[in-house]
């Protein structure tokens, strides 16, 4: 069995320590690029939200690479997740793939499918071994976030342009090497102590801006045009509060354990959404309230074309931006998005947020203007 999965920003590489750990052959696929976008839109119907098509392309080119087996999640809810495996069964069969596809449902959803995957992974190895791989992989969910968010909060910071990415990027070559809990903490903490070294001090506050949004597009920086390095060389220190452990925690965890708390997003988004709308729509809307009301200056929604959940919440977001007071831009992504659609906007979207803090009167943030390509 040779196994592959979405490649999803740094996702492949906890994805990649849990399957290895089991003795299956894992075929990581390529990083995802224009190649990638094309492939997966020619396989896809036109109005498809941007991650199916990503997610295709990812599993055309690990097939062609000799992947013969797919991971992929599935969903329940008005998110059109739910159904996806079914138009990729069709649409791998079309483009010549045999690969099986293999869909992990949530637990509490589809108890049979979930105990169907258990099995077909119990096959290769005991349960001990689950447990160790699990372990694993979740220490590497979890450091990945953090060297995300260390990157997101530094890069404002740093001596030179591109010094605090090399670091970050040197710190994922660690990880994915980390054969043992231990290693994946070591790992951590030597790149955070290197991200510390290669930044300085400011003489003023940051300029903190959020980044909110369907958590595909906003994990994956190349579809999302690089947002987060984008905003970070603009001056911005960015809060980006959707990742992967956060997810996992949420929609798996606190799923078979009921009696855990959930991450309360839904008390903050009340006032202004009070239902589950599929994806990340109530995400969206909560954490921008949340970031509003902890004096963030702006909030960037980024935001699949088609994503029902996301335009729900981008029809709602002007009115948290009124009421709340804090500027509010969505981006709309999708196979034909360009770079410098992109930099035009964040950059007059940072302006923006500097020109009020300098009407404020508030203690002039870092007042960066290098072009966001360096
Ligand atoms: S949340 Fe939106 S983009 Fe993500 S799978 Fe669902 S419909 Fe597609």
């Amino acid at each position: 069995m040779r196994v592959t999965f979405p490649h999803l920003g740094n996702l492949w590489i906890p994805a990649k320590a849990f399957f290895s750990s089991l003795g299956f052959d894992v075929i990581t696929p390529p990083p995802t690029t224009k190649r990638t976008l094309s492939i997966g839109a020619r396989h896809t119907p036109d109005g498809a939200c941007l991650p199916l098509k990503v997610t295709m392309g990812n599993f055309i080119e690990a097939a062609e690479l000799g992947a013969d087996t797919i991971f992929m999640v599935g969903g329940i809810g008005p998110c059109r997740l739910g159904y996806y495996c079914e138009l990729q069964r069709r649409a791998l069969a079309r483009a010549g793939c045999n690969a099986q596809l293999i869909v992990v449902e949530p637990p509490l959803s589809d108890l049979r499918g979930f105990a169907s995957v258990v099995r077909t992974i119990k096959r290769r190895a005991t349960l001990g071994q689950i447990l160790e791989a699990s372990r694993l992989a979740w220490a590497k969910f979890g450091a990945v976030d953090t060297l995300d968010q260390a990157a997101n909060m530094a890069r404002w910071r740093e001596s030179d342009p591109g010094r605090v990415d090399a670091c970050v990027r040197r710190g994922f070559v660690l990880l994915e090497e980390a054969e043992t809990c231990d290693a994946v903490h070591d790992a951590v903490g030597q790149t955070l102590h290197d991200v510390e070294c290669c930044t300085e001090a400011r003489s003023g506050p940051a300029l903190r801006v959020g980044v909110v949004g369907e958590i595909y597009v906003v994990m994956e920086p190349a579809v999302n045009m690089d947002v987060c390095k984008k905003l970070g060389r603009l001056g911005a220190e960015v809060v980006q509060p959707i990742t992967f452990s956060h997810w996992i925690e949420s929609h798996i965890v606190c799923d078979i354990a009921r009696w855990m708390p959930r991450p309360d997003v839904l008390s903050w988004s009340r006032p202004y959404l009070r239902h589950f709308v599929g994806g990340h729509g109530v995400e969206s809307v909560g954490h921008s309230v949340e970031m509003a009301r902890s004096g963030l200056a702006g909030v960037v929604h980024i935001a699949p074309m088609t994503c029902m959940p996301e335009i729900v919440a981008q029809s709602i977001l002007p009115s948290v931006s009124r009421a709340e007071g804090m500027p509010v831009m969505s981006l709309n992504v999708d196979e034909h998005t360009a770079d410098v659609g992109f930099d035009t906007r964040l950059e007059a979207f940072c302006d923006l947020l500097l020109a009020r803090a300098h009407e404020a009167g508030e203690a002039s943030p870092y007042p960066c203007h290098r072009p966001v390509s360096t």
